[in-house]
This record gives structure tokens, sequence and C-alpha cells, in this order.
């Protein structure tokens, strides 16, 4: 009985003479689950301190703090996610430049991808100085934009696929040309299929003497295992796998397609050779090397399914067509578009389908065997890639191909952070670093489609809540409604 008198004094003595910390900031979001992206947990209750563009302190809300912020956030049974990266994107595709579309018709893809909790994205083939310019409006609070890392205009042969490129004529000329990008600006170089095999080795050899990173397309003469070990730091779309790890043909089947007339009838032959030959211990030792050298890859699943699917998905996606410029919405149709041909073709778009299964498992057996991936969705020329929305669906695309949702949402969050190796400042939520974060209205690690409920985004400490978020919208689909001009 003394013995509790005297807890019980010595308690009252604990609460009266402690006073309490007084923390002070702009943002208080408060009450909060936390996801934890690294671990897959989530922390409750916590209050989040934002002063200025950074998290200032973190903390479980135990009532032993008072704060002085301008702005609180009630939190209670939401989740605070990192803001999402879009890891391949191309919001000035030059593939699209002959649809002639205006600057600031461009300019209206960037809020896009905000308001859809993508606060950072890779740009990996367009004009730099139109990258630049969009920086500098958002450093003016002239444009909500995402942070971007861009790679200019894309390296190809000297007759490239699409206008924009640059065309290398020759190995000699790979220095000058990478030097000269450098000096433009670019964060790294994007390498294209139709780079022939010794300039590329060029560019990849010049390239690992400076140190400077490149990615991109593994180019049509190269094959990806050798991509890897002459150190291309992430390779896109899963281009190049199925022709490595399927049989090579015989002379007499290559000579049986040649009797063919119809060059898209020859494609889907040779499709359809390769994806029946397809051998899984090829692509387990391919994947082996990838890991050994330690290779990136974006497989932009979502781009896949859509071309693959294309007449399904055109009348789910038009309510997000909305939002697009009228360049763009015309684009993304077959009548304009070089990714829609042949779609009369049956067995040209039952190959597509036959190929994204592939790739669904190729993804899986690569992230068994701890193969970084990143969330990219190709973003531009390529059909119901939306800007914002089009991340939302790659990650559930990862999760359909059998990633937990806790490794899908590293694909888009820490991962991008540890590609560009600014871990410090962005991919989780943690103290010190940058306050680019989503709020969501469903727990993420639960079901990843949660990441489409989005109550608020906050980007760079400044915060653009769902009043907001709606009058961005409307505004920006109330620009864009007019006809396209031809
Ligand atoms: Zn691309």
């Amino acid at each position: 009985m003394k013995k509790l008198l005297f807890a019980t004094a010595l308690g009252f003595l604990l609460i009266s003479c402690t006073k309490k910390e007084t923390l002070s900031g702009t943002i208080l979001v408060e009450n909060v689950s936390i996801v934890d992206v690294e671990t897959g947990e989530l922390l409750p209750n916590q209050n989040v301190l934002i002063q200025g563009d950074t998290i200032l302190d973190i903390r479980t809300a135990d009532g032993n703090v008072d704060y002085e912020v301008g702005t609180v956030i009630e939190a209670e049974g939401k989740f605070l996610i990192p803001g999402l990266w879009d890891m391949h994107t191309h919001p000035d595709d030059p593939e699209v430049w002959r649809m002639n579309p205006k600057q600031e018709e461009k300019d209206r893809l960037m809020p896009l991808f905000v308001v859809n909790g993508v606060t950072g994205i890779r740009d990996m083939g367009g004009d730099i100085k139109l990258v630049q310019r969009w920086c500098s409006l958002y450093k003016e609070g002239k444009l909500l934009a995402p942070k971007i890392f861009a790679g200019g205009p894309l390296l190809d042969g000297p007759n490239p696929m699409w206008d924009g490129s640059v065309g290398i004529n020759s190995p000699e000329e790979a220095k000058q040309v990478v030097d000269s990008l450098i000096a433009e600006g670019v964060d790294f170089l994007k390498i294209y299929s139709l780079l022939p095999r010794e300039t590329y080795l060029a560019v990849s050899d010049y390239a690992n003497e400076i140190d400077f990173p490149f990615v991109g397309h593994v180019p049509y003469t190269v094959p990806p295992s050798e991509a890897a070990q002459t150190g291309m730091k992430s390779q896109e779309h899963l281009l190049e796998i199925l022709k490595e790890c399927s049989d090579a043909p015989t002379e007499e089947f290559m000579a049986s397609l040649q009797a063919i007339d119809d060059r898209i009838e020859r494609s889907n032959r040779l499709n359809d050779f390769r994806l029946n030959t397809f051998n899984t211990s090829k692509a387990d030792s391919l994947y082996g090397v990838f890991k050994e050298y330690d290779i990136w890859h974006c497989p932009t699943l979502s781009m896949w399914y859509k071309n693959a699917w294309y007449e399904d998905e055109i009348p789910k996606d038009a309510d997000l067509v909305e939002y697009l410029p009228p360049y763009l919405k015309a684009y993304w149709t077959p009548e304009h578009n070089d990714h829609l041909q042949y779609r009369d073709n049956k067995d040209f778009i039952k190959t597509k389908q036959r190929l994204y299964e592939l790739y669904l498992k190729m993804v899986n057996r690569m992230n068994q065997k701890g193969i970084r991936m990143l969330a990219g969705t190709d973003m531009g020329a390529n059909p119901l890639c939306h800007p914002g929305v089009g991340l939302h669906n790659e990650l559930s695309a990862f999760v359909e191909a059998g990633l937990t949702p806790t490794e899908a949402l590293k694909t888009a969050t820490i991962n991008p952070a540890l590609f560009f190796e600014i871990q410090e400042e962005y991919g989780t939520v943690s103290q010190g670093k940058i306050a680019d974060l989503v709020l969501l209205n469903g727990n993420p690690l639960e079901d990843i489609n949660h990441v489409r409920k989005i109550d608020l985004i906050i980007r760079d400490g400044q915060v653009i809540d769902s009043a907001k978020i709606a009058e961005i919208k409307n505004s920006i689909k109330a620009e864009n409604a007019y006809p396209w001009r031809e």
C-alpha cells in the first residue's frame, strides 16, 4: 500500500514538473499512418512536422508536444507515402512534334503528374531546353511541375527512328556528341535502338571513362547481357530479352519467312517462333548477369498492356483523355499513331497480348532474383499512357506480375531515389528529407490501387488539397476543350 502511494506521488511530480516541448513549423500532418516503403510496415498515429520544403520532425502523436504551425492537416485514418516517381516519361515526345503542339499545350501536362501524386519524373527523350524551362517556371511559382531529371535527345544511328534524335554517324563522333550533350545540361544519356554496335560501344566506353550514366533501349545489335556488362545503368521496356532467351532461328526457318510477302505476317511468325522457344533457364542466366552488374530495369508494363488491349481500354479511359491537349488526343488514335498500326490484323494483336503475358512472368522472375525495378509509363507518344494516372496503372501491373504492394511502391519511391543517388533527400517519409508527399484515403499496402485515392499532395512543402486538385484538373480540362488544328 505504501509503495503504491509513493509511485502515484512520483508520477504526479513527473507530470507537473515536465514542461511540454514546443515545436514550430509551417505544416503539421497530424495522427497519420506513415507507409514505410523500405520495410512494408505501417507506422500508425504519427505527427509529421514540415518546415519550408523539409520534413523537420516525425514522432508518435502522444500529446507531449505543442506545435506552432500555420497549417494543421488532420489525417486520422489516412496514409502518408513519399511522392511518386514516373521513371520513363516523354512530356515533350519528339514523335509527336509532327502534330504541331504548342509550348503552352505541353506545359499543361506538367500539373497532371503532380495532382496525381507524381512529384518526380525521369524525362527519357525530348527537348532539354523545354525541360529546363519547366524547371525554371516551377521555381518561379508559375507552373506546377514535378522534379525532373532529363536525358535530352535520343542517341540513335545515322538514320534515326524519330524526329529530334541525334544520329551518330560513326564511333569517332561519339565523344564529341556526348560532350556537347553534357554541356547542354543532360543528366544522363538515352541510348536508342538503331545505334550501330561499334558506335554503342564507343559511347559506352567514353561514358564509363568519364563516369556519366547512360540508359535506354538495348540496341538491336547488342544483346541485353552485353549491354549490362558494358554498364548501361537501366534497361527499358524489357527489349531484346525475348531475342536473347529464345532459340536462334535456323537458316531454313529464315528462308521460309522470306517467302512470305507481307511484312507483318513475317514479324508475327518470327515473334511466334521466339515466344514458343523462350527458354526459362537461358532467361535465368541472363537475369544472373543483370544482378551481377546491378542493372536497373524499367519494364513499362502498362505501356505494353495499353497497346495490346487498346480497343478495350479506349472507352475505359475516355474521361482521362479529356485532360489532354488536343494534339495528344489526336495522336493517341490509330489514324495518327505509329504504335497503333495494323490493328485489323488479329494475329498481330494476339502476339502483342502473348508478349505481355510473358513480360509479366519475366518481371516476376527478375524480382525474385533481386533485380531492382523502376516504375515507368512511357507517357508521351504511346497511347493511353497518361501523365500521372499511368503511374498508378504501372504499380497495379507490377502487382499483377507478382510483386507485393510494398515491392511495387519501392519501384516508384525509394528505388528512383537510389537510382539518382538522392536517397538522402527523397524516397521515404523521413526526417530531414524533402516534403514531397502524398496523403491517401486508403492503405496502399492492402491494395495497391489505393494510390489512386488521393486526399492531398505536398510538393516541396506546398499543400495542394482536394479542392485545389479539383480546381487544377477542371481548369486543364477546360483549357484543352477545343479541336485539334491539323
Ligand atoms: Zn520511351
